[in-house]
C-alpha cells in the first residue's frame, strides 16, 4: 500500500475488486465517463435550439436546395458540451503531464501568451483590412522579425511560412531561385541529406525538383565528413545540403562550420532545419555557422500550442545571398508607417520567389511567440536552452542503466535510446511505449530517427521540474526493467487506458471514418 507523508493511502490495495478487471454497469471507469459517438447519443429528431421556422423568406439558391433531411444528430447544449469534454478527457495534453515526444518540443504554453493574443487589436482584425488600420499588428510582426534576425544573426526573414515543413519549402524555393538567377538551376540538381534527417527534408527537396542523396551517419551519430566529401564529388551539380542542428539524434553537429565551408566551396547553399533551435537559442547564432536558410518552428521553440494538427508558424531566416528571393508579402517601414510589399517582380521584390500563402502568415502564433520572447528576455531565452539540455541529460543519466543510450556522452535537448537492452526478448520498443500509457504518460517518439534500432527519443523540455522528471524516470525505468525481465503483460499493454492495443496498421491503412446509421429512418435521412 502506498501512503503520502501524512499516512493517507494513495493507491488501492490488491483487492481484485479494485483492479482494472472490474466491469461497471455504466461503462465508465471511475470519474472517466463512458462516451459513445455523437450520432449514437444524439438524434435527428432532436434539436438544441428553440427557434420558430422562418416564414416569408423566398429561397434564392434554386435547385441546389437540400431535398431531404441532413441527418445530423441534435443535442441539447449541456449534452454537446459534455460530449466534447468527455472526449477531451481521453486525450493526453501538455497541461496534464510531461509530454516526452522527441523532435516535437512540447513545452508549457504560458497563459500570458493566451491573454495577449486575445487582445481585440490582434484577435479581431482581418487580413484584408486597410493597412493604415492595422499598424500595430504590422509593427508586432516587424518586431518579431527583428528578434528572429538577432537570435540567428541573419539579415532577413520570411515571416509567411505556416509551419516548419512550409519553411523548408520556402528556403529550398529561395535556393532554387538563387540558382536560377545564377543560370545554374539546370545543372545543380543534387541536394545532400543526412540519413538521420526528418522526413520533411527529403520530401521538400524532391518537391522542389531536386534529387536527394543521402549522407551516412558516423558511428557517433553525426554527419560522416568523409562520406559528405565523397557525395559532394566535383561539386558542380550540388544545389545544397539540408542539415538539422542539433540533429535528430539530439547531438550537436560539431563539424558544422567545416560542413558549411565544404558546401559553399562546391557552390551550393546550406539549408539548416531549425526545428531543434530550442537547444541552442540564446547560445548559438546559426548565422555564425555559415547557414543560408533556416526555418524556426515558432510553435516549438517559442511555445504556442501545437500537436493534434494545431496551427504552426515557420518563419525562415535567409542569408544575404538568398534574401533578395524572399517571398512576398514582407513589411517595410517608411516615414508614414509600416507597409506590406505585396507583389513580386516589382521594386524591392524584383527577384522575389512569389507568395507562400494567401496573406502574411499566422498572426496568432506571431503574437504568442513575441510575448514568449519578451517575457523571457535575452537572459531568459538563453536559460531556456541551458535548462532544456540539462533536463534531457538528467533523464539520460537516470535511465542509462535501465535502457540503452544510443550514443556515448552528453546529449543536447533530447535523450535517445535504442532497444539493445531488449535483445533476446519478445518485447520491443512498442511495448515500452504502450506500458508507459498505463503509467499515465504519453509515449515518447518511437522508431525515429531511423538510424537507431528501435529508437526511443525523449525530449522533456526546460519546463519540467526535477520532481516531474523523477516521476517520469521512475515510471519509464520500471517499465524498462519489467520488459527486460520478460513481463509478458507488456505485450498487450495498455491495460488501464480507455482503448487497449489497436491494430495500428489496420487503423492507418483501413480507417473507418464514416458512421453508418442503424435504423431505416435515419439511413434514409442520411442518404
Ligand atoms: C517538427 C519538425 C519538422 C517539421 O515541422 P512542422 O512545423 O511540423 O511542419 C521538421 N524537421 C524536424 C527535425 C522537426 O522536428
Amino acid at each position: 500500500m502506498s501512503m503520502n507523508s501524512q499516512g493517507r493511502q494513495t493507491r488501492p490495495t490488491d483487492d481484485p475488486a479494485t483492479t482494472h478487471s472490474l466491469e461497471t454497469v455504466s461503462g465508465s471507469r471511475g470519474l472517466l465517463q463512458r462516451e459513445d459517438l455523437i450520432f449514437e447519443i444524439g438524434s435527428v429528431d432532436k434539436t438544441g435550439v428553440d427557434l420558430t421556422e422562418p416564414v416569408g423568406n423566398r429561397s434564392r439558391i434554386g435547385d441546389v436546395k437540400r431535398q431531404g433531411r441532413i441527418g445530423l444528430p441534435g443535442l441539447s447544449e449541456p449534452e454537446a458540451v459534455r460530449h466534447y469534454v468527455r472526449l477531451s478527457q481521453r486525450n493526453y495534453a501538455i497541461d496534464l503531464g510531461l509530454f516526452p515526444l522527441g523532435s516535437c518540443t512540447m513545452k508549457h504554453n504560458p497563459r500570458l501568451n493566451e491573454k495577449v493574443v486575445r487582445l481585440p487589436g490582434f484577435a479581431n482584425i482581418h487580413p484584408l483590412q486597410p493597412q493604415a488600420t492595422i499598424q500595430g499588428a504590422l509593427q508586432l510582426i516587424d518586431e518579431l522579425a527583428d528578434w528572429l534576425c538577432k537570435l540567428t544573426n541573419m539579415p532577413a526573414v520570411a515571416m509567411s511560412p505556416k509551419a516548419g515543413a512550409h519553411g523548408e519549402l520556402c528556403g529550398m524555393l529561395a535556393i532554387r531561385a538563387a540558382l536560377e538567377a545564377r543560370g545554374e538551376a539546370d545543372k545543380r540538381k543534387r541536394v545532400l541529406v543526412p540519413s538521420s534527417a526528418h522526413g520533411t527534408n527529403p520530401a521538400t527537396a524532391a518537391q522542389c525538383g531536386f534529387t536527394v542523396h543521402e549522407i551516412k551517419a558516423s558511428p557517433d551519430g553525426r554527419v560522416d565528413l568523409e562520406d559528405l566529401k565523397t557525395k559532394i564529388g566535383s561539386g558542380d551539380d550540388v544545389a545544397g545540403i539540408m542539415l538539422t542542428n542539433p540533429n535528430t539524434c539530439g547531438l550537436f553537429e560539431r563539424d558544422i562550420v567545416e560542413i558549411a565551408e565544404l558546401i559553399h566551396e562546391a557552390g551550393g547553399y546550406f539549408y539548416c532545419d531549425g526545428a531543434n533551435f530550442n537547444a541552442i537559442v540564446g547560445r548559438v547564432r546559426p548565422g555564425d555557422l555559415g547557414i543560408d536558410a533556416m526555418h524556426i518552428n515558432l510553435h516549438k521553440t517559442f511555445s504556442t500550442p501545437h500537436g493534434g494538427g494545431g496551427p504552426g508558424a515557420g518563419p525562415t531566416v535567409l542569408s544575404e545571398a538568398l534574401a533578395p528571393f524572399a517571398p512576398v508579402p514582407f513589411i517595410v517601414k517608411g516615414d508614414d508607417g509600416y507597409r506590406l510589399v505585396e507583389h513580386s517582380g516589382e521594386g524591392q521584390a524584383a527577384e522575389s520567389l512569389g507568395r507562400m500563402c494567401a496573406f502574411h502568415g499566422q498572426m496568432g502564433m506571431f503574437v504568442r511567440a513575441l510575448s514568449y520572447m519578451m517575457s523571457h528576455g535575452a537572459d531568459g531565452l538563453k536559460q531556456v536552452a541551458e535548462d532544456a539540455v540539462l533536463n534531457a541529460n538528467y533523464l539520460l543519466a537516470r535511465l542509462k542503466d535501465d535502457m540503452s543510450p544510443a550514443f556515448d556522452g552528453y546529449c543536447m535537448h533530447e535523450a535517445l535510446f535504442s532497444d539493445a537492452f531488449l535483445k533476446g526478448s519478445d518485447l520491443g520498443t512498442l511495448d515500452i511505449a504502450k506500458g508507459l500509457i498505463d503509467e499515465g504518460y504519453h509515449p515518447m517518439t518511437v522508431y525515429f530517427p531511423l538510424v537507431v534500432h528501435g529508437a526511443m527519443l525523449i525530449e522533456p523540455t526546460e519546463t519540467e521540474s526535477k520532481a516531474e522528471l523523477d516521476r517520469f524516470a521512475d515510471a519509464l525505468g520500471s517499465v524498462a526493467r519489467r520488459a527486460k525481465a520478460g513481463d509478458a503483460s507488456l505485450a498487450t499493454a495498455p491495460h488501464l487506458a480507455p482503448i487497449q492495443r489497436l491494430d495500428e496498421t489496420q487503423a492507418a491503412r483501413a480507417p473507418r471514418l464514416k458512421w453508418t446509421p442503424q435504423d431505416d429512418d435515419a439511413r434514409q435521412a442520411a442518404e
